[in-house]
């Protein structure tokens, strides 16, 4: 079998068009969605991602307002220009780029986010509401690989969805999302003795592991979808995920690749997050 490719860049297209249709008939009313970017210190791969998450808001026809603080920025000052962009009504979504300077309390400056501009969907809230079923802000990585396996046309019911990965970002909400989708779900993580007792059962894999090599093609189920969150870097330096994508797409009947799946549909999944949250708020 050679699977189908899942184009995450294609799909993302096609909903940051959608996103902008839908921004520019709230600009209109004179209610432009608008997205805060904090970015603390100077880590490259932050830059590189602030950047780029700039860049769509821009594209789709969303304000975005960026602000950049020295890596020795107290946390109290950090946490009260928070405070002022609850309150502002121009800022309907607001993200703080993690990994913060170690000074600087993760868990603290998320819950200072205001529930209603917690577009990353990281707070404990909105954890909860993905948890029990309300509505809220999915995190924007599983909400893009839900949409990405929803683009197969696979119907989720009954189908065994396993998760590789259980981070608060990736791994939980994604297992949650499936769930939701009445997928049996299972969940392997670094403790698993063995995950291809797990993986040749699942009609669906998402890996989210953070290491290259990590589902090969002896551990997938002749037609299974596969999802690769992963991001690495392989011998050459290039762009890898955490699936043997060579061999797994012998096996797979469809499969994202890395680049170009799960990484745009990331950012589609902000804009998304970021223009209902301005809906809401001009409805
Ligand atoms: P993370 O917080 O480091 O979590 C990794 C998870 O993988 C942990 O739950 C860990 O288990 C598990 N794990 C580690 N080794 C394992 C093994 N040998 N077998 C099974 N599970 C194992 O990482 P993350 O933030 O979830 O991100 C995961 C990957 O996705 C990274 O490569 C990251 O760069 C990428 N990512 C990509 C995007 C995107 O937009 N494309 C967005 C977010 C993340 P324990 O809990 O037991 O430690």
């Amino acid at each position: 079998m050679s699977a189908r490719l899942i184009d995450g860049t294609a799909l993302a297209r096609t909903i940051r068009a959608e996103v902008a249709r839908r921004a520019a008939a709230l600009t209109a009313r004179g209610r432009q969605p608008g997205l805060a970017v904090i970015l603390v210190g100077e880590d490259p791969a932050s830059q590189v991602y602030v950047r780029n998450k700039v860049k769509a808001c821009g594209e789709a026809g969303l304000r975005s307002v960026l602000e950049r603080y020295d890596a020795a920025l107290p946390e109290a000052e950090l946490l009260a220009r928070i405070d002022a962009l609850n309150a502002d009504a121009s800022i309907h979504g607001i993200l703080v780029q993690m990994p913060l300077p170690k000074h600087i309390d993760p868990h603290k400056v998320i819950e200072a986010i205001s529930t209603r501009k917690d577009v990353d969907g990281y707070s404990a809230l909105s954890a909860g509401e993905l948890l029990t079923g309300l509505p809220g802000f999915r995190p924007c990585t599983p909400y893009g690989c839900m949409k990405l396996i929803e683009s197969t046309g696979v119907d989720l019911r009954g189908k065994h969805a396993v998760v590789i990965g259980r981070s608060n970002t990736v791994g939980k909400p994604m297992a949650l999302l499936l769930l939701q989708a009445n997928a049996t779900v299972t969940i392997c993580h670094s403790a698993t003795p063995d995950l291809g007792v797990h993986t040749r059962q699942a009609d669906v894999v998402v890996a989210a592991v953070g290491r290259r090599n990590t589902l090969t093609a002896e551990m997938v189920k002749p037609g299974a979808i596969v999802i690769d969150v992963g991001m690495n870097r392989n011998d050459a330096g290039k762009l890898c995920g955490d699936v043997d994508f060579d061999g797994v797409s012998q096996v797979a009947s469809a499969i994202t690749p890395v680049p170009g799946g799960v990484g745009p549909m990331t950012i589609a999944m902000l804009l998304v997050n970021t223009l209902q949250s301005a809906e809401r708020e001009s409805a």
